[in-house]
């Protein structure tokens, strides 16, 4: 998945990884586990964790907060180009929502990360297009290939759309003024 070089996505700078460990899935010594820790501006201290399998590609990555935070949701109108820099941290418990065109879900496969709201919508976008490909159904390629150019015209600025970002772990934000915080 190209998710793991996203440019948008901020890696820790001197993370420690511990290498041949026993991966939970082929059960072999192969797994790398690394741990770091981001300081994002206005927000705070965040840990970042992630495990992978050389021999079977297992991957999981997350985040967490390192001030306790309580269940949160945030909303975000984007309205132009420069909103796509708005940094984002999104754990494996947050659920993002774009209304009319996709969602990430929490999972057991779900990846915790901090990026930004382009970084969001490269996501999304690389959602749509698998379904496109994977497809059969003329009717629903066609969806697909409206909701690509849809996203390519927010990224542009050209149209507006909501995220909406809830997690009961708080471990999830959209830092930004523009950005609406509440309860959930
Ligand atoms: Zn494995």
């Amino acid at each position: 998945m190209g998710d793991k070089e996203d440019p948008n996505d901020v890696r820790p700078k001197d993370g420690e990884s511990l290498s041949g460990e026993m991966c939970p899935f082929c059960h072999t010594p192969n797994l790398t586990l690394t741990e770091g820790e981001v300081e994002v501006p206005f927000f705070g201290k965040v840990f970042l964790f992630s495990m992978t399998c050389s021999n079977c590609g297992y991957h999981k990555s997350d985040v967490e907060c390192a001030e306790q935070k309580p269940p949160v949701k945030y909303s975000l109108d984007v309205t132009c180009e420069e909103d796509m820099k708005i940094r984002v941290i999104r754990s494996s418990e947050g659920t993002i929502k774009i209304p009319r065109i996709g969602s990430i879900e929490p999972g057991p496969a779900a990846e915790g990360f901090i990026s930004n709201v382009e970084g969001i919508l490269q996501r999304i976008k690389a959602q749509v297009e698998h379904l496109r490909d994977e497809e059969e159904d003329e009717e629903t390629k066609k969806k697909c290939r409206g909701m690509i150019k849809k996203i390519g015209r927010v990224m542009w600025g050209q149209e507006s759309v909501k995220i909406v970002i809830e997690d009961p772990s708080g471990n999830s934000a959209i830092i930004s003024d523009k950005a609406v915080k509440g309860k959930l």
